[in-house]
Order: C-alpha cells, then structure tokens, then sequence
C-alpha cells in the first residue's frame, strides 16, 4: 500500500509514506466549486492535526490502521510522531478551521486565505511554576503545505519582499474538498531570534513570517504587526485579483471576502487602492468595495479593537493615507456621529469602523453578543446601517469534536441512532428517545470512564502527570484572560483547600484541570497561571487534602489536548464574565461530549441554555445588562466585596499567606493579590460566591449518577444546532449568497 517496508522502517519514514499516500488520494477527490468564490480571510487557521481527520473523511482510516497493524506498526505512532500546525492562538483560529471543514463538507465554493507562521504563538514551558515561552517548531517534519508557484512582491516602504503561496487541502466529509491558501515570506532567516521568542523586529524581510501576533507591548512590536498584516493581506489579494483585472467593475457579483476580526481589515483599503488605480471612480470603487466584504466581529474588548496611526501607513504604504482621507471624508458625510468615526482626533484608524463602513454584512457570533453589538457597543453604528448587523452563532465540527476525538461515543451513537447526524447533526435528538433507558444511561457513564482512562494513559505518557480516573473531572481550557476568569476558579480550589483543611470530607475526590497560554506580555495572566500552579503544588504536597482535591495545569494546552480533555470531562468550565465572551466554541465542544456547563449567563452558553432547558446546566452570576451597568456606571468596588466576607477575604488572601510565598514567587502573587483588591477589572468577587454554591451543587447532583448520566444525554441530543454546517450554511444563505443555501 505505501510502497515502503513497514515493519523496519523509522516512524519519519513511515509517517511520509502515509502522509503521500493520503496526498494522492486527496488529489483525486472533487474541488468545491461554484460562481461566486468565497475567500474566507483569517490572521489564524488552527488546524490540529490532520492525519487521521483526512484518513477518516477518506472513510479508510480503519483499513489504514489494519494494514500497519499487520506489520505490527500502530496508528497512534504516527498520530503522536504528526506536529500539530503552528497556525492559531485559541478560538478564532479553530472557528476558522471548523469553517473551512464545513464548506468543503457543503461543497460551498470557498477557501481560507491566511499565513504561514514557522514558530507559530509559542510553545509554553513551565518553569519553576512560572510560563516560559519558546519557538514551536513544526515545519522541521514532512508536512501538508504544498508548495505552489504563485509568488508575488510586497512592497513595504522601500522594502521589497516576496510572498510565496503553499497550499493545503481540506477534506470534507461528503467527498469533496476545499484549500488553505497561506503566504510564506521566500527571505525568512531565523537567526534574527535572539533567544526564546525574542527576535529582531526591525527586519522585515527576515521576520514577517516568524510568530502568530508578536509581542505589541512596544512601538516597535506594533509596527511589526502592521507590516505583517499589510504583508498577509497584500498578498491574499493578489491571489483574489489574479485573473479578475478584466472584471473589476463586477468584482462583488463574483466574490465575496469575509474577513474574520479586523486583522484582515486592510484588504480593504488595498481593494480601494487597486480600483483607483485602475481609474475607477471613487463613488463606483465604493459600491464595488461595499459589496464585496463582510465582516465578522468577535469581540466587545476595547483592548481587541484595532486602531493603527496614521503614520504607520505613511511608512508603509503612503498611497493609503490619501484614500484614508477620502474615505474619512466619505464617513463624516454619512454622520456627524463622533462615535463612528474612521479617524480620530489623534490620527488613529479604527479598523473596525472601516469594516463597519465598507461592507455589506457585519455579524456577531452568538445571539447574545449581536444583541450587545446592536443595542449597546456598537449601537451608533447600528442606527447608522440598521440592515448590515446579523447573527451567526458559531459552531464546530462534529467530525473532528466527535466522530474523531471520541470514538467511543460516536460508535455507541451510531448504532443506537445510526449515523446520519454525522452530515444533519439535528438527527442527534433522536437520542432523546432514550432519556429513560437505564442501559443508554449506564453505557453513557461508561464511554465517560474509558474516556478519563486514555487521558489518564495520555497525561502520564506524554506530561508525567497521575491523575485518577474515580475522580470528577472539571475542566477549563481556553486562552488566559482575566474576563475568562480562571483567577475565580483559583479562588473556588483555595476555598475547598480551605474547606478540606477545617474536615470537609467530599464525596468524591475532584479533579480540576487547566490548559491555558498567557499572552507573553500580558502580566497578570501570567500571575494567575503561576498562582495556579503553586497551588497545584501546595495540595499535591499536602497528604490529606491531596486525598480528595487535585489540581492538573497541562503544558503546552493546543488542539491535541483538547482532543483528549474534552471527551473526559464532567464539568465544562464557562465562567466568563456575562457580556465579555462573544461566543464561546469550547462550551460546545464540551456539550456535545457529554459534559455539564458551569457557566454565566454569557456568548453561546446562552443558547445552550436554551437549548438544554435549566434541570440540564448549572448557571450562576450576574447578568450582562447589570455588568454593563456597572461599567457604564464605574460602581464596582471590588474591595468592598473583598472586606465584606469572610469567605472571599480568606480566600483572597490566600495568595499571599506563607505557604504560598515560600513555595512561589513573591513579586507574581503580590500584585496578583493587589489586583484583585484594588482593580479587578473583570469583576471576579461579584460572582465569587454564587459560583462556589453552584459548583458544589453539582458535586453533590454527580452522586445520583442515573440522573447526571440524563442530563449529560440531553446535552449532546440537543447540540445539533452547534454544528458548523449549520453555521456556514447561514452564512451563505444570508451572507455570501453563493446559491447553494
Ligand atoms: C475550541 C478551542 C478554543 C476555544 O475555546 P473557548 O473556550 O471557546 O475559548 C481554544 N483553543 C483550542 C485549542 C480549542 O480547541
């Protein structure tokens, strides 16, 4: 089959030999095609691996697997010898990835345009119970890129670099496929890193290509940023405008470009920039641009909301700031209103104003964040263009979220329910036919088992770390953020330490995990992982409590680890503060694996709720109209909550009492500590409280196991409408209109 000795040969050998094989047969599956092209534009595509995905859509993974076996070789060899593609950050990034597997599985004529980056965010590396940040290197192995023979020159100030395109193809799971098109910089040269991730940020033509967002924290790193992301959108754009010079006039009835988040925001300028130049008319070139983009927004954080100086176009690309000025003019016209302003009194381009401007569709991403964008953060806007603001709620792919990472559970479904869920996930209800079946009901709790079991065997194989498999698993995984609120879980874990010192006996040892990356320089997430892990620490050494509390912080957390993590846990963590996550993809993830929701009132857990009905969550918090009030109001004093209990006075005060300070590093928990006290941006004491009462309600509900192991079955019949062929199939019947849908 391979044309190779399977049983003698290296794991490299072997792993190429699979991979060609699986290449070949890709090539003979059908493109998605169509009339209109959708390019889906994304700064991430967070692929995981793809070996056993392809395999699998192939429909020859287990004739795959058999044939090595028969030489005595295990498929697993090379799903762990497969480098995870270094190419996102967290969930914008894996959206963009479940999109793409979803218009190929629909067939939709779309592909994602995006980067090449060689050392990826960072691979994080503990050190003495501190995040350390080095290169993640994954190119060094037989990979999916495909090198092709579009190149193109980008011109930065007087700089001339060349963009080269590679592809990668994306299976769908109805036999038809779709492709990554992602620019590499031909000059790269990695010996302009210092050490760790540090690197030189003024040679362009030798770093463009290095990291996913690097460090912004200076004026320097922030250019950096800009130029990588004229780079990537200079180039996607000449790949869109290759053969269509002739056709400029109708560009927008031929494509249509979707932009995830403002990263990819400047194409728009540079489509401006093109139809000028080739002598269109500025009220035409508006029309055409108007209706060719459509954005999507994915976040209320200011912080997130990208404004550029006007002088960083004027050293990159100084044709732009006279279009900007034009199009200033443009938007002054429309509205006097200060708030939609394209350039502010301090020369700054809000990003998000001209994507709000020059395009025809804006979307939030779950029902309660488009109510926020609408009504209060981006209401101006909303008044301005009533008809441009829609909801797409996200989603995921069932294959790669079910069918892949829990084989188990997707066998057992299967021939209960059969498998047409796989390609119409709202088939999955039919399982509600057995909320009822004591067998469905023990066979769910015991697909759960064998699940903590693999990640049990995985954890100590690949991280050295022993956990047990009796224990109830809670689970939070996500990027660090202090509107995540992984610092309020910390404070949760320091009150039951507190608890279990003073003779609280639980029923069953808990087991809480953690898999987060802090930005490198994003202080205090930083603290809150150096906290968590001395915790860890401190009741890992303590022989009573260790008996029944233990607190796992995986390294390195990435896609492969939320394969394994997810289809294990009992309680899914969504803890956000209610307003701040615009949706949320890991609280689906988690459902449709059979795990519970703790969560606010927040993005899609909204709709979970919902959809679950409320015997079948657990919901905590304040709501999002009260947050915002409190904002628009400035009235949250976080010290007052702080000297007004006991409990979270001692919790708090927790992460600066001896034992944590001798075991941990005095300058991260003090300011942790003052943080929390005197800032707590995020309002972690308002929900404190409420969160420790409703989390131990659902240690205490896990003990009926027939009645959790119900719940956890409504959970997953009912999240169908989390499939991303829902989502994508929305998008295009609302947005790209390719016909299909
Ligand atoms: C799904 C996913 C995310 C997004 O998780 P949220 O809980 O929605 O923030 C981030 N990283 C990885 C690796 C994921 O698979």
């Amino acid at each position: 089959m391979f044309n190779i000795n399977i049983k003698e040969s290296t794991t490299e050998q072997l792993y190429s030999a699979v991979l060609a094989y699986t290449q070949d047969k890709i090539a003979d599956v059908e493109s998605v095609s169509g009339d209109r092209t959708v390019y889906y534009m994304s700064a991430e595509f967070l692929i995981g691996k793809l070996l056993s995905n392809n395999l699998m859509n192939l429909k020859i993974y287990d004739e795959v697997a058999a044939e090595l076996a028969k030489y005595g070789r295990d498929i697993t060899e090379l799903e762990q010898y497969e480098p995870e593609p270094a190419l996102g950050n967290g969930g914008l990034g894996r959206l963009a990835a479940c999109f793409v597997d979803s218009i190929a599985t629909l067939g939709i004529n779309g592909q994602g345009l995006g980067l090449v980056y060689h050392y990826g965010l960072f691979k994080q590396v503990f050190e003495r119970n501190l995040q350390t940040e080095v290169k993640d290197v994954w190119l060094d192995k037989p990979t999916w890129l495909r090198k092709t023979d579009f190149s193109t020159t980008v011109k930065l100030g007087d700089l001339n670099v060349t963009s080269r395109m590679y592809e990668m193809d994306v299976l769908g799971y109805n036999n038809k496929k779709s492709v990554l098109r992602l620019f590499d910089l031909e000059s790269i040269d990695d010996t302009v890193i210092t050490s760790g991730i540090s690197f030189d940020q003024s040679e362009y033509a030798k770093n463009l290509a290095l990291f996913l967002y690097p460090d912004d924290s200076t004026e320097e790193g922030l250019r950096l940023r800009f130029a990588q992301q004229y780079f990537m959108v200079q180039s996607g754009l000449a790949w869109i405008l290759k053969d269509r010079q002739d056709h400029l006039h109708t560009l927008n009835e031929d494509i249509v470009i979707q932009i995830n988040d403002t990263h990819p925001s400047l194409t728009i300028l540079l489509l401006f920039k093109e139809l000028l130049n080739h002598g269109i008319e500025l009220q035409e070139a508006i029309k055409i641009v108007e209706n060719t983009f459509a954005y999507t927004n994915h976040t209320i954080l200011a912080e997130a909301l990208e404004k550029w100086p006007l002088a960083y176009f004027e050293a990159i690309d100084p044709s732009l700031v006279a279009i900007i000025k034009q199009l200033d003019e443009v938007v002054k016209n429309r509205s006097a209103d200060k708030r939609v302003v394209l350039v502010d009194e301090n020369n700054l381009v809000h990003m998000a104003s001209l994507a709000i401007h020059f395009s025809y569709s804006v979307n939030g991403v779950a029902a309660l964040h488009t109510d926020i964008l609408k009504n209060s953060e981006l209401k101006h806007f909303n008044d301005l263009y009533p008809t441009k603001f829609n909801n797409k709620t996200n989603g995921i792919t069932f294959r790669r979220w079910l069918a892949f990472s829990n084989k188990p559970l997707t066998a057992y479904l299967d021939g209960l329910i059969g498998n047409d869920y796989m390609s119409d996930a709202d088939h999955l209800e039919k399982l509600l036919a057995y909320r009822e079946d004591k067998d469905v009901l023990n066979t769910l709790i015991d697909i759960k088992h064998g699940n903590k079991v693999r990640l049990q065997n995985y954890l100590k194989q690949t991280q050295n770390i022993d956990i047990n498999p009796d224990s109830i698993f809670d689970i939070q995984i996500k990027r660090l953020h202090e509107y995540k609120r992984q610092q309020m879980n910390l404070l949760y874990i320091i009150h039951m330490y507190q608890e279990i010192k003073a003779g609280l006996i639980l029923d069953r040892p808990l087991t809480v995990f953690f898999g987060s990356k802090a930005a490198p320089a994003y202080t205090i997430a930083k603290d809150i992982i150096h906290a968590l892990l001395t915790v860890s620490k401190i009741i890992e050494n303590d022989p009573v409590v260790s008996k029944q509390l233990q607190v796992v912080f995986v390294e390195n957390y990435n896609v492969t680890l939320a394969e394994y993590l997810i289809p294990a846990a009992d309680i899914s963590e969504q803890i956000s503060l209610a307003s701040k996550e615009a949706s949320g993809t890991g609280n689906m993830k988690f459902m449709l694996n059979g795990a519970l929701t703790l969560g606010t009132l927040d993005g899609a857990n909204v709709e979970i709720a919902e959809l679950v009905g409320e015997d079948n969550i657990y919901i905590f918090g304040e709501h999002s109209e009260t947050i915002i009030e409190h904002y628009a109001k400035a009235d949250y004093v976080s010290r007052d909550y702080y000297e007004n209990s006991t409990l979270i006075k001692d919790a708090v005060d927790f992460i600066v009492s001896d034992l944590m300070l001798e075991l941990g590093s005095k300058e991260n928990l003090k300011r942790l500590h003052h943080e929390l006290i005197s800032k707590d941006w995020f309002m972690t004491l308002i929900d404190l409280e409420d969160y420790i009462s409703v989390k131990n309600e659902m240690l205490k509900a896990y003990e009926d196991r027939e009645d959790w192991s119900q719940k956890t079955l409504v959970n997953i019949a009912k999240a169908g409408f989390f499939s991303s062929d829902r989502t994508i199939m929305e998008y295009d019947r609302d947005i790209w209109k390719t016909n299909k849908y």
